[in-house]
């Protein structure tokens, strides 16, 4: 008679997203603003399960049970707010709001301090996965308080996606945690591909390869360390022929990638959290270049190599370094993640980060396995790198990964995802950095005072007079 869950915006995910409650044996009460797209999810749908159709928003409420849940499902921004107020105008203390869109974490965090005011539960929750992962089991990356999540965590686990018998599902943390996983997730996503990407147009300049050709190195990879949602994606992709021209995909395509915003919001948030998350930042950048066809015009008179290069040892060399920049991309967010949790009390647990993402989101892959058993073993790891199976896998990759960076430059294929990656390994691992000359200049010019490797204070050096030094 009540409906267990309900869900309001009937668009691509909400519509997967309440068809999968309904397989899992729920009733599931659904509403949309324009009552066509419910009309029109009830004639496709209604035998698949229990729905409760509902033309507004009380009536959407009234229908479920108590304490009562309500998924929204409608576009990030200003539709959220108002979905958001509809709902708590008619709902009671103790109701649960779940907004399951892309929202930005500190938007969720505005949301659920105000309606906890009111007495409301506001559970900001990361979903990820497409329209696929709505219907057959997403990766789900709930926030909100705990309390909520005891009467709505076995819900959410209950549709989501499951790796070994584990869901895909775990209470992230209060407040904007879920949707800041969400978004690093997203963030590590565009890292991900942009590798992957690299990879394919190195090996296509030096080598000479067809789409076709790499369409089988990617297969290929799947097999090993690699195996991944993206690579086998990726060998599909570049395996696909275009219809109209018998030409492969990959060459009719215009090569401007576009994006929804979520990478930027990582790299914004990492640069306020000061983490350097240059596997992603360089993905969101090398986006953006592609996005300026003017200037690249211009840019095609200004002369560089092109040339071949190397033998097929490249093609294991390249598999190596994309194997090597993809740790470093995943250490940097793992990085961010954990300094948001210092900075917000999040409390994350990283290695239950890994593990929820094994599965329904787009960057599933083997390779979440070993991020968690690195957290299992050492909860608070420095950095991902000196874990002892990533140390010993970046050891062994290493001289591949600087033939490849090596190559590019030589050849004039830009690869500033596996230079990036590259640089931060040499970064960290570096015993003395030229940050102390970055000191001394500061000092020089602006009197910003530096620290001594033998001493303890500040200090200062009188620069225009006779640098003296003095305490500062
Ligand atoms: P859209 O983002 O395209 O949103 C369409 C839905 O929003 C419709 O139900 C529409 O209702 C509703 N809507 C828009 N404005 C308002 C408003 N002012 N008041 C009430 N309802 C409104 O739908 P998607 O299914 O693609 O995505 C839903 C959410 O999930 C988004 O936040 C998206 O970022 C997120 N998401 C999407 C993924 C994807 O792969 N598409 C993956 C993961 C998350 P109406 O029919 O009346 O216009």
């Amino acid at each position: 008679d009540k409906a267990d869950i309900g869900v309001t915006g009937l668009a691509t995910m909400g519509r997967n997203l309440a068809r999968n409650f309904a397989h899992h044996g729920h009733v599931v009460a659904v509403h949309n603003r324009t009552e066509s797209r419910t009309t029109r999810f009830m004639e496709e749908h209604r035998d698949e399960g229990a729905f409760l159709p509902a033309s507004t928003v009380e009536e959407f409420v009234a229908s479920l049970e108590r304490p009562r849940k309500a998924i929204i499902m409608v576009k990030a921004g200003a539709p959220t707010d108002a979905v958001i107020e509809e709902l708590a105008a008619v709902m009671e203390p103790g109701d649960m709001i779940i907004d399951g869109g892309n929202a930005h974490y500190m938007d969720t965090r505005r949301r659920e301090a105000a309606l906890r005011e009111r007495g409301i539960h506001f559970v900001g929750t990361g979903i990820s996965g497409g329209e696929e992962g709505a219907l057959n089991g997403p990766s789900i990356m709930p926030g909100g308080d705990a309390e909520a999540y005891k009467t709505l965590g076995p819900l959410l686990e209950d549709v989501a996606a499951k790796v070994d018998g584990v869901s895909c599902c775990v209470h992230v943390g209060p407040d904007g945690a879920g949707h800041f996983v969400k978004m690093v997730h997203n963030g590590i996503e565009y890292a991900d591909m942009q590798l992957i990407a690299e990879s394919y147009d190195l090996l296509r300049q030096a080598l000479g390869l067809s789409p076709q050709e790499l369409s089988g190195v990617f297969r290929e990879w799947n097999q090993g360390d690699l195996e991944s949602y993206l690579i086998e994606i990726t060998a599909e992709v570049l395996g696909h022929t275009d219809p109209a021209t018998g030409k492969p995909f990959v060459d009719v395509v215009q090569d401007q990638a576009e994006q929804k915003g979520t990478g930027r919001w990582t790299v914004q948030s990492a640069l306020d959290l000061g983490v350097p998350v240059t596997g992603i930042a360089e993905a969101v950048f090398a986006r953006a270049l592609s996005g300026h066809p003017e200037q690249r015009a211009a840019a095609r008179s200004l002369t560089g190599p092109s040339g071949t290069a190397g033998d097929s040892g490249l093609v294991e060399d390249v598999r190596r370094a994309l194997y090597a920049s993809k740790i470093v991309a995943y250490a940097q967010g793992f990085d961010q993640m954990a300094a948001a949790s210092a900075e917000y009390g999040w409390d994350l647990n990283l290695g239950a980060m890994a593990t929820i993402w094994r599965g329904g989101c787009i960057i599933r892959a083997r390779f979440l396995d070993r991020i968690r058993a690195a957290y299992d073993a050492d909860p608070n790891l420095p950095t991902l790198l000196v874990d002892p199976t990533f140390a010993q896998a970046l050891e062994e990759a290493q001289e591949s990964w600087r033939r490849v960076v090596a190559t590019a430059a030589t050849i004039g294929v830009p690869t500033p995802g596996f230079s990036s990656a590259l640089a931060y390994y040499d970064g960290l691992r570096r015993d003395r950095l030229p940050a102390a000359l970055l000191q001394g200049l500061r000092d020089f010019f602006g009197a910003h005072t530096y620290r001594r490797v033998d001493r303890e204070g500040s200090f200062h050096t009188d620069w225009s007079a006779d640098r003296a030094e003095r305490s500062a």
